[in-house]
């Protein structure tokens, strides 16, 4: 399973060991891309997908497409099943970034990791 890092949406994250906290042993992972370690938690691991797909999800639903449509299409395509809440909260999320990305380059083909992570700081 591939985890997404929470800070810059990198998937280049590796284990960097277990701790021991109130809650009981956590899996501590650290991101290759902006070094940061952090602990897995509800909602992260389950962010096993590609900035890719999340960003076609969240740019079919900015054209008007139905949620419905777009969960259905990422599961025939992908083969990966995402419910439409999922979608709903990616378009709140990513949109920012998306569209800011789509300014930078000349559209969702050439988005990249790269540019994700550019859109990622610019928001803070
Ligand atoms: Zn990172």
């Amino acid at each position: 399973m591939v985890f997404l890092c929470p800070y810059c949406q990198n998937n280049d994250v590796v284990k960097s060991g277990k701790k021991k906290n109130k809650s009981g042993i956590k899996q501590w992972h650290k991101c290759n891309n902006c070094k940061r370690h952090f602990v897995e938690r509800d909602g992260f691991e389950r962010m096993r997908l590609s900035p890719e797909i999340i960003v076609k999800a969240v740019n079919q639903h900015n054209h008007g497409i139905s949620l419905s449509k777009i969960k259905d299409e990422l599961q025939q395509r992908y083969n990966v099943k995402v419910s439409r809440w999922a979608i709903c909260k990616w378009t709140k999320k990513y949109s920012d970034l998306v569209q800011k990305s789509q300014k930078q380059s000349s559209g969702i083909n050439h988005f990249s990791q790269t540019k994700m992570d550019e859109g990622q700081r610019y928001t803070k």
